[in-house]
């Protein structure tokens, strides 16, 4: 319902009713309006809120917040099992890059028994290189290449 005060376009808040019986609906702003020109008439109006069929915005809004406690319960749930997912498909990544290398260490660990392992050489220098063994240094440094 709107506003029935000088066409007014509001929606009306009020119910009001003059001394005489006239009734009709006003905005808050006309509300204030036919309040001092029933001062300047000397004559009473009363005011009362628009009653709830003029209201049925106020209803809906009543069911509507039950949806709302579930969707973001819902929303979390999906999130953290989305979140779950990436997780397993991570570790799942992690057991196969882990599975490949324990595979290439086998292979290198096969190897390493043919020929020293470089590694080794390069974290102790001084251990694998002892005074008058220039020969031996040498080759080592071939082999790496
Ligand atoms: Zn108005």
């Amino acid at each position: 319902m709107h506003c029935t005060v000088d066409d007014c376009e509001e929606d009306a808040t009020n119910h009001y009713t003059w001394a005489w019986g006239e009734e009709g609906a006003c905005c808050d702003g006309h509300r204030s309006h036919l309040e001092s020109k029933a001062a300047q008439l000397g004559r009473s109006i009363s005011f009362a809120a628009a009653s709830d069929t003029d209201r049925p915005p106020a209803k809906q809004s009543y069911s509507t917040p039950k949806l709302q406690r579930l969707d973001p319960e819902l929303g979390k749930l999906r999130l953290s099992l989305a979140e779950a997912q990436a997780r397993i498909a991570t570790l799942e990544q992690t057991v196969e890059v882990r599975d490949v290398q324990i595979v290439e260490l086998n292979r290198r660990l096969m190897r390493s028994g043919e020929e020293p392992p470089v590694v080794v050489d390069e974290a102790l220098p001084h251990a694998a290189t002892t005074p008058g063994t220039e020969d031996a240094k040498d080759q080592k440094r071939s082999q790496r290449k």
